[in-house]
C-alpha cells in the first residue's frame, strides 16, 4: 500500500517534487510552473484575489466534481467488497485504484 505521508509537491502544479538534491526545498517542479504562478501573482495584484489562489475554469471545476464523484463511487464499492466479505487481495487492489484516483486529482490544476 502506499504510504501515507506526503513529499514536497509543486505549488502550482502539484506534483512531486524531487526531494534528492541538498540545500532550500524547491516550491515548484519546474521553470514552467514558477512562470505560471508569477504571472498569476501579477495577474491577481490589486485585486481581493489571493496570489496563491487556484483558479479554475469552470470546464475545471466541472471535471474536478466529476472526478470526485468517481472517487466516491470508488469508495463505495470497496464499501461494498469489504461487507460482501471479499478476498483481502481484492480489496487491497481497489484500495490501489482508489489511491491512484485521488492522487490524479489533487494535481488541482493540470
Ligand atoms: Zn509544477
Amino acid at each position: 500500500m502506499t504510504p501515507l505521508q506526503q513529499g514536497p509537491t509543486c505549488a502550482w502544479c502539484g506534483r512531486d517534487i524531487d526531494s534528492t538534491g541538498r540545500g532550500r526545498p524547491r516550491k515548484y517542479c519546474s521553470q514552467a510552473c514558477r512562470q505560471r504562478a508569477y504571472e498569476q501573482r501579477n495577474n491577481v495584484s490589486g485585486t481581493q484575489i489571493p496570489a496563491s489562489a487556484v483558479i479554475l475554469t469552470p470546464e475545471r471545476a466541472e471535471q474536478l466534481k466529476d472526478s470526485l464523484f468517481e472517487l466516491r463511487c470508488a469508495a463505495e464499492d470497496i464499501a461494498t467488497a469489504v461487507d460482501g466479505g471479499e478476498d483481502p487481495d481484492e480489496v487491497r487492489a481497489l484500495c490501489e485504484e482508489l489511491v491512484a484516483m485521488a492522487r490524479k486529482i489533487e494535481k488541482l490544476r493540470s
